[in-house]
């Protein structure tokens, strides 16, 4: 960032809930691929319909509330948060303003070897809209289109909203942030969170002022950002881009902007309404929501371990954070890597072997992993054949991978491929001393203070021995019988 500059960053997070039925009605949620065949008169809002709250779905937010440390308010509101827009067929979205279900929580996020807290200022409830398709010339914007087609499908269905604090600082913390959000949802449960389906996805409100300012600048809210990458791009984007503005001594003003991927950059959509322009007033068809007490504990006691407590434990088992990250995140790793610890392999070379050489090998090109053949079992067998001595690490290597691609347990593949090498000093003991009886030039430059020619003592010995004596034995070996 340019210097004398501070960039603050709010992001607001929608998560669609993967409950069975609709947020108000008894429509699948889990939408099918057929237009407007998952509607009924209540996610279309015909006269007289009434609407009732999802119990799964106030389930999924008190959990979400929960595992970002929120306090979930007993009593809450719902709204009507009135906007007309052609896939909102009510002209109205059910949503929560005053009283959310959750507020005043915190995330604390790594970025790099830091960790900062981002404030959760409320996680409220409500629902999505349906959705516009633009047919035309125009490669599907709204400008160029012959007519648009409307899809009610998802109208209705569960979202959720988490609002942060303008807590963050760059746009490493906001992606920072970003995936680890993601990653809570997923191991609650309660959503798929893919942001390439839009079932999770970012709004990144962003404003700029001089280092030492007290007060916050104008902000623009860039809209609908869908992966992580486009999400750090964006909000890098925009900083630098206000920075300009300011220094040219223009304004910023508060507007809704547009991220466009192929040029990297955002663009005016509309300026900004302000909350007075939604007209919200309390739904008079939802009474107000009760999570008792007895409820918030019952959905307290089915968090599962949160990813940072994972990655914690994972460290304490010998990983650096790196790999740690990399093993919670990849479930597939994950279990092996517990399954083997539990058994007695050590973290370490476990976690370095899972995220370097086998993920390495199995990663395909759409990013996702081959099957695995290796298990808990072999890791723990190859760890300790290393211990002992019986395989050098590139040949240790060479065992994971033959073990991942199926061809065994870790001895049997050192086995048929010849690569265990002599431990037994006896055997290897004998080729020292042939080595320093032909070299004896070399013995007496090395007892008068030279070590150099011990490399090229372990060299010969290790010829003699068909490159499979432990290296760590011989050169005990030479240093005892050269040392006078
Ligand atoms: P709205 O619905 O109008 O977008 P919200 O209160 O739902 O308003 O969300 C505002 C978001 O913008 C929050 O994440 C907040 O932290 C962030 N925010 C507010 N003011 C600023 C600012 N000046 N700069 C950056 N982010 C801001
Ligand atoms: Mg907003
Ligand atoms: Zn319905």
């Amino acid at each position: 960032m340019k210097p004398g500059w501070e960039a603050v960053i709010g992001l607001e997070t929608h998560v669609e809930l993967n409950t069975k039925s609709k947020m108000f009605c008894s429509c699948p949620a889990d939408i099918p691929d057929e237009p407007n065949t998952a509607c009924c008169p209540v996610c279309l809002a015909l006269p007289g319909a009434l609407p009732v709250p999802n119990e799964k779905a106030i389930e999924g937010i008190v959990k979400i509330g929960l595992a970002l440390n929120c306090e979930i308010n007993q009593s809450s509101l719902f709204y009507r948060k009135n906007y007309f827009y052609p896939d909102l067929p009510k002209n109205y979205q059910i949503s929560q303003y005053t009283f959310p279900v959750c507020e005043h929580g915190s995330v604390p996020v790594d970025v790099g070897d830091e960790s900062v807290t981002v404030g959760i200022t409320r996680v409220h409830m409500e629902e999505d809209t349906g959705k516009s398709t633009h047919v035309g010339e125009g490669g599907g914007r709204i400008h160029d289109a012959d007519h648009t087609l409307l899809d009610f499908n998802r109208a209705g269905v569960p979202l959720v909203e988490i609002v942060t604090e303008p807590d963050i600082r760059s746009p490493e913390e906001a992606r920072a942030y970003g995936a680890e959000l993601q990653r809570i949802v997923l191991a609650l449960g309660v959503s798929d969170a893919k942001l390439e389906t839009g079932s999770m996805r970012f709004d990144a409100n962003v404003s700029v002022r001089r280092i030492g300012d007290e007060t916050l600048g104008t902000r623009s809210e860039t809209k609908n950002v869908n992966s992580l990458r486009s999400l750090q791009r964006a909000v890098a984007y925009e900083i630098e881009r206000q920075i300009q503005v300011l220094e040219s001594g223009g304004s910023i003003h508060q507007e809704t902007r547009h991220w466009n991927e192929d040029s990297g950059e955002t663009t005016s959509m509309r300026t900004k309404e302000e909350s007075e322009d939604y007209r919200y007033f309390q739904d008079p068809d939802l009474l107000p929501l009760d999570v008792s007490p007895e409820w918030r504990n019952a959905i307290a006691s089915t968090i599962p371990e949160l990813p940072a407590v994972q990655r914690a434990r994972y460290v304490a088992s010998g990983v650096d954070a790196k790999t740690a990250e990399l093993l919670a995140d990849t479930a597939a790793l994950s279990s092996l890597f517990e399954e083997a610890v539990e058994a007695g392999a050590p973290g370490r070379a476990v976690g370095i072997w899972l995220t370097g050489d086998v993920v390495g090998h199995v990663r395909r090109d759409d990013g996702d992993l081959d099957a695995i053949s290796l298990t808990a079992a072999h890791l723990v067998e190859l760890a300790s054949m290393v211990d002992g001595g019986k395989l050098s690490s590139s040949a240790a290597k060479e065992v994971l991978l033959a073990a991942v691609e199926g061809e065994g347990s870790p001895s049997e593949i050192a086995a048929a491929r010849d690569l265990i090498q002599v431990s037994d000093s006896g055997a290897i003991e004998a080729a020292v001393d042939a080595v320093l009886a032909e070299n004896q030039d070399a013995v007496e430059k090395i007892m008068a203070g030279d070590a150099k020619p011990i490399g090229f003592l372990m060299g010969q010995v290790m010829r003699e021995m068909g490159g499979k004596a432990d290296p760590n034995v011989v050169r005990e070996l030479l240093h005892a019988k050269t040392n006078p």
